[in-house]
C-alpha cells in the first residue's frame, strides 16, 4: 500500500502545546500540567478538544459520562465504527503528551484524512475519554469502563477528599450520572480500537526508535505482604537466635528479582515499612508490597505461586510467621495480532524502523480489548519520564507515530 496521506506536523505540534497551555502551572504548582479530571482545567480542556475536532471537520458527541467523540463519518452508516483516543486528563503536574498526544494525534489523523478527500467504508470514531487517570477518586478508566459497560453504581458512590461522590461531580461537570449506562457500545459496534500513547519507559530510546508497537499490556498483580518475627534487642541477641522480620523482606525482595527476571515479566517491592524502627532493636515487623507484572496470564500466576512459595520457605527457615494478602489482580490484555502485524506492516510501507513491545501501565485500550480488536502504538519518550513536568516527547517523534495511527486508520476504514 503507498502512502496516500501526510499529517502535518506544525499543525500537531501547535495543539500539543496549546492543550498543554490548560492547566500549566495550576492548582498552586509552579510545574507541569494539572488537569484532574472533572475539574474547571478539565473542562476547559474538553471545550478546546471539541473545539478542535469540530474545526477538524467531525460530528461532535458527548455521552452521559462526557466522552468526547468526534466521527468522521464512512461510506457505510452500519459498518462497525473503526475507534481511535486516549484522555486528556492529568495527574498532579503531569507532562503534555501523556493522553494528549493520542487525542490530538488522532484527530490530526482523521483531519488529514478528511481534508485529502479520501472516502472510507467505516466511520471512524476519536474518542477523548473521562477520567484515565484516576487521581480524584482513586480509580480510573471511568470513560472506558462506561463504554465498555464495566461502570458500576459503587464506582458512582465512591467520593473525593471534600466527600463529593463521582456521580455527583459527573453532574456538577454538566454531565448526566443517572444515564450512564447509554454511553455503553455494543462489541458489534465497533471494529477494531488503536491507541497512540507516549511509551512512559526507556526501551523505544535504548533502541533508538521513534515508534513502537505494543504487543501485550501488562497486568498488575498487588501483594501486601506482612512479616512478623520478633523485636529482640540488637546487643544482646546473638545472630543465631534472632527472628529479624527485615532480613526476610530482603530475602524476598532478591526472590522478587530473580523470579520476575526467570519470567521475563517485571516485579517490584516499592514500599516498605519495618516496626518498631528503632536503630537498636532488631526489626519484629515487615510491612511491604509486591508488585508483578506479565504480559501472560499464566506466566504471570507463575510468577505469584513462585513468590508465595519463596515467602513461605523463607518463613519458615527464619521461623516468621508471614501474612500475605492480594490487593488487586487486573488481567493482562494481548493486542490482536492481526493488528500488531498490521502496524508493522504500516511501518515498514514507509520505512519508519520499529520493534515489537510489551506495554507496562495501564491505559482505556485495557477496557477496550474486553470489546473489541485492540492494538496500540508508542511513542518515545524522553528518558522514561512521565507522570512529570520533565515529560517530553520530541516534535518529530509525535508526527511520526500520528503518520502511522494515519496509515493504520485508513487500512482498518478502508
Ligand atoms: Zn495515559
Amino acid at each position: 500500500m503507498i502512502i496516500i496521506n501526510q499529517i502535518n506536523q506544525q499543525r500537531l505540534w501547535k495543539t500539543i502545546q496549546e492543550l498543554g497551555n490548560i492547566g500549566a502551572g495550576s492548582n498552586g504548582t509552579e510545574e507541569g500540567v494539572t488537569r484532574l479530571a472533572l475539574s474547571l482545567e478539565d473542562l476547559e480542556a474538553r471545550k478546546y478538544v471539541i473545539q478542535l475536532m469540530e474545526e477538524s471537520g467531525l460530528d461532535v458527541r458527548v455521552d452521559p459520562v462526557g466522552n468526547i467523540i468526534g466521527k468522521l463519518e464512512g461510506k457505510d452508516k452500519n459498518a462497525p465504527v473503526v475507534m481511535t483516543g486516549s484522555h486528556v486528563d492529568t495527574v498532579y503536574q503531569g507532562g503534555l503528551f501523556d493522553g494528549a498526544l493520542g487525542v490530538l494525534g488522532g484527530i490530526e489523523a482523521v483531519r488529514s484524512i478528511k481534508e485529502s478527500g479520501i472516502e472510507l467504508t467505516h466511520s471512524i470514531e476519536v474518542v477523548s475519554f473521562t477520567d484515565e487517570e484516576g487521581t480524584r477518586f482513586g480509580t480510573g478508566y471511568i470513560g472506558s469502563k462506561a463504554m465498555t459497560g464495566y461502570l458500576d453504581e459503587a464506582t458512582l458512590k465512591l467520593k473525593d477528599a471534600n466527600g463529593i461522590t463521582y456521580a455527583e461531580a459527573l453532574v456538577q461537570a454538566g454531565f448526566d450520572a443517572t444515564q450512564y449506562k447509554l454511553a455503553i457500545r455494543k462489541p458489534e459496534e465497533i471494529k477494531a480500537y488503536l491507541e497512540m500513547h507516549i511509551e512512559q519507559g526507556k526501551v523505544l530510546e535504548e533502541h533508538e526508535l521513534a515508534v513502537g508497537v505494543v504487543t501485550t499490556i501488562q497486568g498488575p498483580v498487588w501483594l501486601e505482604v506482612s512479616l512478623n518475627g520478633h523485636p529482640d534487642h540488637a546487643g544482646a541477641t546473638p545472630m543465631n537466635m534472632r527472628k529479624d522480620a527485615s532480613l526476610a523482606m530482603a530475602e524476598v525482595m532478591l526472590e522478587v528479582e530473580r523470579i520476575s527476571t526467570t519470567y521475563q515479566g517485571v516485579g517490584t517491592v516499592g514500599k516498605t515499612h519495618v516496626e518498631p524502627g528503632g536503630v537498636n532493636i532488631i526489626p519484629g515487623r515487615a510491612v511491604f508490597s509486591i508488585d508483578l507484572r506479565h504480559g501472560d496470564k499464566e506466566l504471570r500466576t507463575k510468577m505469584v505461586d513462585e513468590v508465595n512459595t519463596a515467602i513461605k520457605e523463607i518463613c519458615e527457615r527464619r521461623d516468621i510467621i508471614a501474612e500475605i494478602d492480594m490487593k488487586k489482580a487486573v488481567d493482562p490484555a494481548i493486542c490482536s495480532e492481526s493488528i500488531v502485524d498490521m502496524l508493522e506492516e504500516s511501518c515498514a510501507e514507509m520505512n519508519i524502523p520499529t520493534m515489537k513491545l510489551p506495554c507496562g501501565a495501564g491505559h482505556d485500550s485495557l477496557m477496550m480489548t474486553k470489546v473489541t480488536d485492540m492494538g496500540m502504538i508508542f511513542v518515545r519518550s524522553k528518558d522514561g519520564i512521565s507522570h512529570n513536568p520533565k515529560e517530553w516527547t520530541d516534535e518529530e517523534d509525535c508526527a511520526i507515530g500520528t503518520q502511522v495511527l494515519l496509515q493504520a486508520l485508513i487500512k482498518l476504514a478502508k
